[in-house]
């Protein structure tokens, strides 16, 4: 039973935790994609690397606007068109409009994150575009009318057997459980959708600012396809996705194959710079490229300008305990895991929609290990909830526990009486059941549905080292 993304927060959680399936889905998925990881970053200097990757990162970020500008020139002396969108109602206007005027019917697009975050499929279905999505995760999910569940591994929270069954329902082929066989199948229905196509849509994973070229990091030939074949091709880009060099887009390459998927180098490696040229065998003839703000701005005047260094290599999700018990869907954003956490409250107008998300994380640390950037989204997270408390949003019950924890440390009788009452009632409750207290009573349940709960020591430390002192005197009197 998938989780039902429109339900409110603690409703997805309940979900996602009830569902075994979506466990097994993740946890083989996870392992893998871990053990991988460690290999690839074993077989290089990972801790250069990641210095290299955040100090360019950093660097673009704090050089961003003159960056922009470079990349805007020379994309514009490459032949391309560049298009501006603050927002995201902006961007799909735009791409609908590009669309209506060129008469397109059917768009084929490669995997992107950011095309999710704008919901441009919808956009374009409104007006009669036919969409196919050319991943092969992407297209199961769209097959099955699911979002994605994680950045690289979109399709990661369904098991074999669950694709098997949407192919049979969906594309009526015949039962099997051959990856290959499935595979089969889908490009067979695929191709016929790239020769059809009038215009093919990617999002970017860096743009090279010195060259005026779009990149895109594939697996499967469907973005080399997407970019070359129809005669518009349109890339949607996050305002941050800049490196300044050749160079640096080698770095990014490296770092970003190496933590997203363990391989040292991509299948694929598209790189456009401009529309197809009287010389060339084939391209687009109209290449746009349209630059996306949607919160980015306002994330960096506000303070978590750091999680822009993102690269979307989803290593954070693939090590963080909190996503592999509840999945993608639960979180019920676009970007799910510790960075989805972070960035989808300091993107969004309104704090109030996805105030949980910040305190959907233990803190571990784990994600700030992995990330190819040393993004620390430890302490993001932390300043959210800091943010959420200055004005008054942090959900009640917490508030509310905070706040009495705070009056009762603030006067010594009331942090000791609090302490002999946490004494009497644990030590009650374990005894009641049978010496170990395995239940706490609600509200407090949820802790000890998954860890022990010792009961409370007879006596506080205060109490003992003064008997221990009294012992001590009457000893040597
Ligand atoms: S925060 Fe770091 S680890 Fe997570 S997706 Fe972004 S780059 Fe990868």
């Amino acid at each position: 039973m998938p989780v039902d993304i429109h339900a409110p927060f603690p409703e997805r959680v309940q979900q996602a935790l009830a569902d075994p399936h979506l466990h097994t889905a993740i946890h083989r998925a996870m392992e893998r994609m871990a053990v991988a990881r460690t290999r690839a970053l074993a077989a290089t200097d990972a801790a250069t690397m990641r210095a290299q990757m955040r100090r360019m990162k950093a660097h673009v970020l704090r050089h961003l606007p003159q960056y922009l500008e470079t990349l805007e020139r020379n994309l514009e002396d490459n032949g391309a068109v560049v298009h501006w969108a603050r927002d995201a109602q902006e961007a799909r206007t735009l791409i609908r409009e590009i669309a209506l005027q060129n008469g397109v019917q059917t768009a084929v697009k490669s995997k992107s994150m950011v095309t999710e975050e704008i919901h441009l499929n919808e956009a374009l279905e409104e007006v009669g575009i036919r969409v196919v999505e050319t991943d092969l995760g992407e297209y199961i999910i769209q097959l099955a009318g699911e979002p994605p569940s994680h950045i690289v591994a979109p399709v990661i929270h369904r098991r074999l057997e669950d694709i098997s069954q949407i192919f049979q329902e969906k594309l009526g082929a015949g039962p099997t459980y051959d990856p290959g066989e499935m595979t089969s199948i889908a490009r067979a229905q695929l191709r016929q959708d790239f020769f059809q196509a009038d215009m093919g849509i990617s999002g970017v994973n860096f743009a090279i600012a010195e060259t005026g070229t779009v990149c895109i990091v594939t697996n499967e030939g469907n973005g080399r396809m997407v970019t070359s074949l129809p005669p518009i091709y349109v890339a949607v880009m996050g305002i941050e996705k800049i490196v300044p060099t050749v160079e640096d887009a080698f770095l990014q390459l490296q770092a970003l194959c190496r933590s997203a998927t363990g391989q040292a180098f991509s299948v694929y490696f598209s790189m456009t710079s401009g529309p197809r040229r009287p010389e060339h065998p084939d391209g687009p003839e109209q290449f746009h490229v349209v630059l996306l703000d949607n919160g980015r701005t306002q994330m960096l005047e506000r303070g978590y300008g750091e999680a822009l260094m993102c690269v979307r290599c989803g290593a954070c999700l693939n090590v963080c305990p909190v996503y592999a018990q509840i999945g993608g869907h639960a979180y019920g954003s676009t970007y799910s895991g510790p960075i989805g956490a972070v960035i989808t409250p300091a993107m969004a107008s309104d704090l109030r929609e996805t105030r949980e998300l910040p305190h959907a994380s233990s803190l571990c640390g784990a994600c700030r290990e992995a990330c190819p950037v040393q993004i620390d989204l430890p302490r993001l997270l932390l300043d959210l909830r800091a943010e959420l408390a200055h004005r008054g949003l942090e959900p009640r019950p917490e508030a509310w526990g905070i706040r009495a924890f705070m009056e009762t440390m603030r006067s010594r009788a009331r942090y000791e009486q609090a302490g002999k009452l946490a004494r009497v009632a644990t030590r009650l409750l374990a005894r009641l059941s049978g010496g170990t207290l395995r239940t706490l009573p609600p509200p407090l349940n949820g802790w000890t549905q998954y860890r022990d709960f010792p009961p409370f020591a007879s006596k506080s430390f205060r109490e003992w080292w003064q008997e221990r002192e009294a012992l001590r005197g009457r000893e040597s009197d």
